[in-house]
């Protein structure tokens, strides 16, 4: 057996998952967001996948994910996020870069014209997120010089929400005007036109207005929704996460699991294990370090062959449900670096080798990715590239 768990990639999820992103948007170019290795789901076949259904970009973090994709014959165009630091790459191998300085436009411009070649570029405005982009008071001036340099064309615009996820859309609004303002006011001082793109997925699923020229989301096309993940809340001592639909909700409020049917989304990835072997244990007897689980009663106790080194975070001690044969079973004890232990006494014929589900559907049951992150005190961003890039990565197409 080898360690850790399987992690099924359903592709025609993804595939359904752009459809109901190009539906919302009415069909406007969709970037797909595809960095950390597609958030867990491998960025190679999921380009691939969405490439046949002729999508209009793919987006990576760092040029080396652009190169594997390029290498993998992956031809649609690419944008790279974050990292202009290979110059010669984004030549060699026709990516876009996204510039956020001056300087850099310069550097792109010396080679482009030492190749006698014009390279395409977008350009990022931090409109209030702090992370990347012009800002201060000449960012049109900037953008205006980097529109005149030789051999740049400067064909986007983009930024990016700080906090497009939350039902008070006010500092969403504040961001989306101030790059709307920048756009007017470099509009027509510009040798050609250019096209702007600032919508993640929060703002695909609540912000029309700001899915302008084209949308960039991520979350969306792997099957969840980013909305209402309150990552600053902690899990409560009992936690059930709620299912229900309601709006928004207050600070302290639980969480939504989002029902993935509603928005028309399908969860893309199945984390899948084998149970290792079964103990049978006595009232009264600890489970696993610290003896933090104590059986009340006779107990057959299921051990899976994972554990924090394959993505199932610590924060699952005595804290999470798995599936078996269709039924939630808990985590009992803490979780161990290459082990996990699951109370499967109420479950009947359970055997060694049986499937044990930890991150979606069983029957009628199912473990989202919002339930785990609100068990984990975190987003279910992690969960899938905690468990994705852990897993070894199995495809399907099933509809
Ligand atoms: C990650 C990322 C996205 C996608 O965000 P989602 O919330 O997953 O839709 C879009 N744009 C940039 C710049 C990003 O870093």
């Amino acid at each position: 057996m080898n360690r850790g768990a399987v992690a099924e990639i359903n592709l025609s999820a993804i595939a359904h998952n752009l459809q109901s992103v190009r539906k919302i948007v009415k069909n406007r170019p969709v970037i797909a967001v595809v960095k950390a290795d597609a958030y867990g789901h491998g960025a190679m076949e999921v380009s691939k996948k969405l490439f046949k259904e002729n999508i209009s970009f793919i987006a990576v973090a760092f040029t080396g994910e652009a190169i594997e994709l390029r290498e993998a014959g992956i031809k649609a165009p690419i944008i790279v996020l974050f990292d202009t630091g290979e110059i010669k790459d984004f030549f060699d191998f026709k990516l876009i870069p996204v510039i956020y300085n001056v300087d850099t436009a310069l550097s792109f411009s010396a080679e482009a014209k030492k190749r006698n070649t014009i390279i395409k570029v977008h350009v990022k405005i931090d409109t209030g997120m702090g992370r990347m982009g012009l800002n201060g008071n000449y960012i049109a001036r900037d953008l205006i010089k980097i529109s005149e340099m030789d051999g740049i064309e400067l064909t986007g615009l983009l930024s990016h929400f700080s906090e497009a996820d939350l039902s008070d859309r006010s500092y969403a609004v504040l961001q989306l005007n101030r790059f709307n303002k920048i756009r007017e006011t470099i509009s027509g001082k510009l040798k050609r036109k250019f096209f702007s793109h600032i919508a993640n997925s929060a703002a695909v699923l609540t912000f029309e207005d700001a899915h302008l020229d084209a949308v960039r989301p991520g979350l969306m096309l792997y099957g969840y929704s980013p909305i209402n993940q309150k990552s600053e809340v902690s899990p409560p001592t009992h936690p059930s996460p709620s299912r229900g639909e309601g709006e928004g909700g207050g600070e302290d409020s639980e969480p939504r699991t989002t029902s993935p049917e509603l928005i028309n989304l399908i969860p893309a990835m199945k984390i899948k294990t084998k149970i290792l072997c079964i103990r049978s244990f006595p009232s009264g007897s600890p489970i696993s370090y610290g003896r933090t689980f104590i059986t009340k009663r006779p107990s057959r106790i299921g051990v899976l062959p994972l554990g924090y080194a394959d993505g199932y975070s610590r924060f699952f001690s005595n804290n999470a449900e798995v599936l078996v044969k269709g039924k939630r079973v808990p985590v009992v004890g803490r979780i161990c670096m290459d082990l996990t232990m699951i109370d499967i006494t109420d479950v009947k014929d359970v055997r060694g080798n049986d499937e044990v589900i930890i991150l979606g559907k069983q029957g009628k049951e199912s473990i989202t990715a919002q339930e785990l992150a609100y068990k984990a005190n975190t987003i279910s961003y992690e969960i899938l590239t905690s468990l994705g890039n852990k897993s070894k990565r199995i495809y399907v197409e099933t509809h």
